[in-house]
């Protein structure tokens, strides 16, 4: 071949799973869940090379907006040098967070932000498969020097210097291989969200509850929020199924005003919630502080809809949380996760990743690997989550035993859906939504009215 390896292929798909149709992911600010992936393949002019995988995941008509801020990076990336790209993952990430033009949209936050991500983990899954490894792997075998030159210090250096990842870095290199040789044989702990969304009857809740703690889960989740008496309900029949001493966290997706978040809480802490997550707007970061004070000793954790790594910082600078949770796909992928990862280290403050959706859990299961093995080497109160829908689709999918994440083994960053399932789920062309009437917002209120196409 005549020169450099280069990018020549920027395929971007809407992929959407009809999730509403169970109620599957239902919680109390999205009653009508279509689980749905912006998603990205990269490939290059070398028949050899593998291709890249990478989404960001959407609800539904979300997509649409997605998908369109992937395209607007797609000059970023073709007719590039492969090995230049991948060789400076730090200075490629700033490339595409320093378009100014579509900065202007952000910065730093939102679909734009979203788009970012896709392109960025498809790069990292790329550049894993390449080496032969999981992702990790990948960045558990890198130098601490490495590590660090990934990052985007700007905004940060108040509250975390280069020189203070350093040697948060370098202290757990001694034991690397030890903690490899441990989460290869047990695994990372998990939690499930399966029993407790929103739209389940008690039933269903107190059944799915049981079968969770017989499968090894030592921590559930119900979604809270829509009311409170049924909340207190659901929170007593679920502490009934699983005892005392299983942990059950509760989520209520930004349902609250700090006030009422602080008497809703009160009124479910007889029933002994882990945490409470996500108990207001995202962005509050001083009003998750009140609230965290005001309920004390119970635990607030929230971060999924955290827009970038300044919003972890103050979240941690404030003593908003007590658990974090990174987004794979939320933030602008990877290295804006090992930056998060390190914040959190730096505080003390353990990360609990969000995921569930599509996909999520593929991917962030590698990033607290990655932290186990060479940054904090501890799983001390961290859990992924876990939501069993949809793994199916998924060429390297997440395998569960006994409550925990068996870490992956396959190259990459387990995020390729199987060629045939992204076909199939093609919106609006694919089989799945072949004669399906497409739903539209009605302006008179909330639910959907369905039109026929
Ligand atoms: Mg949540």
């Amino acid at each position: 071949m005549a020169g450099p390896e280069r990018f020549t292929r920027f395929e971007t798909l809407d992929v959407r799973f009809p999730t509403s149709r169970h109620l599957d992911g239902s919680d109390a600010m999205n009653p009508d869940p279509d689980y749905s992936a912006a998603y990205l393949v990269l490939g290059t002019d070398d028949p050899r090379s593998p291709e890249g995988h990478g989404f960001a995941f959407t609800i539904g008509r979300g997509n649409d907006v997605q998908v369109a801020a992937i395209k607007a990076l797609a000059g970023h990336v073709l007719g590039r040098d492969v090995e230049e790209v991948l060789g400076d993952m730090g200075a490629t990430w700033r490339s595409f967070a320093d378009d100014s033009q579509l900065r202007w949209l952000g910065p730093e936050k939102g679909v734009m932000h979203m788009a970012v991500s896709a392109v960025v983990n498809a790069l990292w899954d790329l550049k894993a498969k390449r080496a032969g490894l999981p992702l990790w792997d990948l960045l558990s075998r890198m130098s601490p020097e490495e590590l660090v030159a990934l990052v985007d210090f700007r905004y940060l250096t108040d509250a975390l210097t280069p020189e203070d990842a350093l040697e948060l870095l370098r202290a757990a290199v001694p034991g690397r291989a030890r903690r490899r040789a441990e989460l290869l044989r047990e695994g990372y702990p998990a939690y499930t969200t399966t029993p407790g969304w929103l739209g389940y009857s008690d039933e269903k809740l107190v059944r799915l509850a049981r079968e969770a703690v017989a499968q090894g889960f030592r921590q559930i989740k119900l979604k809270v929020g829509a009311d409170v008496d049924d909340d207190v309900r659901r929170m007593r029949l679920a502490r009934a199924a699983v005892g005392p001493d299983v942990r059950i966290a509760v989520d209520a997706n930004q349902r609250w005003d700090v006030g009422p978040a602080v008497e809703w809480i009160r009124a479910l802490a007889p029933h002994d919630p882990w945490w409470v997550e996500e108990p207001t707007s995202p962005d509050d970061v001083l009003g998750h502080a009140a609230i965290r004070r005001a309920v004390a000793p119970v635990k607030i954790a929230t971060g999924e809809h955290a827009h970038n790594r300044v919003v972890f910082k103050q979240l941690l600078q404030a003593g908003s949380l007590d658990v974090v949770q990174i987004d794979a796909a939320r933030v602008a992928g990877v290295n804006e996760n090992v930056a998060i990862l390190l914040l959190a280290a730096k505080f003390g403050v353990p990360v609990c990743p969000h995921a569930g959706g599509v996909g999520l859990c593929e991917l962030v299961q590698h990033l607290s690997m990655f932290d186990f093995v060479a940054l904090t080497g501890t799983t001390e109160d961290r859990v992924v989550e876990h939501v069993d829908h949809l793994h199916e689709h998924f060429v390297d999918p997440v395998r569960l035993s006994r409550g925990n994440y068996l870490a992956p083994t396959a190259p990459g960053y387990s995020a390729e859906i199987r060629r045939e399932s992204l076909l199939r789920h093609v919106f609006p062309g694919g089989a799945e939504w072949a004669g399906v009437p497409v739903a539209v917002p009605s302006p008179a209120g909330p639910h959907a009215e369905e039109v026929a196409r």
